[in-house]
């Protein structure tokens, strides 16, 4: 474990604690900056020793994530964000998502006649991407990877909240968009309802993967030092919240933590933990459902969603 501070500020003296949570025998403390309002883990693993907490599991033993279902629901969200990129660009350019798993979101973008790259920390996943025909390299991108002024858009999608030095990435990213490109990110909202009233049982805290907690506001104050500034902020993301609302009542009510998420995941036989899900479970996450759906229509339109979809523009 190795001591953290806050991103935007770069001190850990002048911070308090904010919450703690258990996993797996281990106490996870996030704490947050006084001065900008961050929230961070503290101590968090180092890199080393991150490794051990993405394992098989996370990614999903094979060639999918998620069982096949969940995966069709995926692929719809992934087109509808990538047809999003048209209201910025609509005749594409070229893009670069990082951490961009198998590819995915990259293929459909290619499909709409974008030119495509990729950077994924998982060499299992990146390998399925390159499968693809996807340029992808392992890791996190490194300085001058790509040559000055040559990208239109940068997307994290979940991503930013996993990134040791997040502000670093930034100030990498900065020269190799052109005047004019974006830098598109998602992340969960530690500010939203949901992270206030489950607290420790929000499904989106997910420690000690999760580095960083933002808010609109944080994230902003960290771009705006970067030299990018606020040009879009979406709160209804029918794609993240509707099942955080639901994971998290079920956390809260004392099913395992994350047990349904695990149970919609494709996990190879020996790992499947079909049987930890009671029917009783089941059977409240259907009855829980519509509210799932009904909650961020009626609370999180306007603002506050469990996650939010930001976009930075260049400032020259
Ligand atoms: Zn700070």
């Amino acid at each position: 474990m190795e001591g953290a501070g806050c991103a935007i500020c770069g001190n850990n003296a002048d911070s308090k604690p904010f919450l703690q949570a258990w996993l797996v025998g281990f106490r996870f403390q996030y704490r947050r900056c006084n001065s900008c309002g961050l929230v961070f883990l503290n101590p968090r693993p180092g890199v080393q020793e991150i490794g051990q907490f993405y394992d098989e599991e996370y990614y999903g033993g094979g060639r999918q994530k998620f069982r096949d279902w969940i995966e069709t629901l995926r692929l719809y969200f992934a087109r509808r964000r990538a047809s999003r990129m048209k209201r910025f660009f609509p005749g594409g350019g070229r893009a670069l998502d990082l951490g961009c798993g198998q590819g995915t979101f990259l293929e459909l973008l290619r499909k709409e006649g974008w030119e495509v790259q990729g950077t994924e920390r998982s060499p299992d996943s990146a390998c399925r991407a390159r499968l693809s025909g996807l340029p992808v390299s392992v890791g996190e991108v490194q300085r001058g990877q790509f040559p000055d002024h040559s990208l239109d858009l940068v997307t994290l999608w979940q991503v930013i909240e996993h990134l040791y030095d997040p502000a670093v990435l930034m100030r990498r990213i900065h020269p190799m968009l052109r005047n004019g490109g974006m830098v598109a990110i998602s992340t969960p909202n530690i500010e939203s309802l949901q992270a206030r009233v489950f607290r420790e049982k929000w499904f989106h805290l997910d420690p000690p993967r999760h580095l960083y907690l933002f808010s609109p506001q944080t994230l902003e104050r960290l771009m705006n030092r970067e030299g990018f500034r606020l040009v879009a902020l979406n709160h209804l993301s029918w794609e993240q919240n509707p099942y955080g609302w639901l994971q998290s009542f079920l956390n809260r009510m004392g099913s395992a933590n994350g047990s349904l998420y695990a149970y919609l995941k494709n996990l190879p036989p020996s790992r499947d933990p079909k049987g930890s899900v009671s029917g009783k479970n089941l059977l409240l996450a259907a009855g829980l459902l519509p509210f799932c759906f009904l909650l961020p229509l009626i609370l999180e339109r306007s603002g506050g969603g469990g996650t939010f979809e930001a976009y930075f523009g260049k400032e020259t």
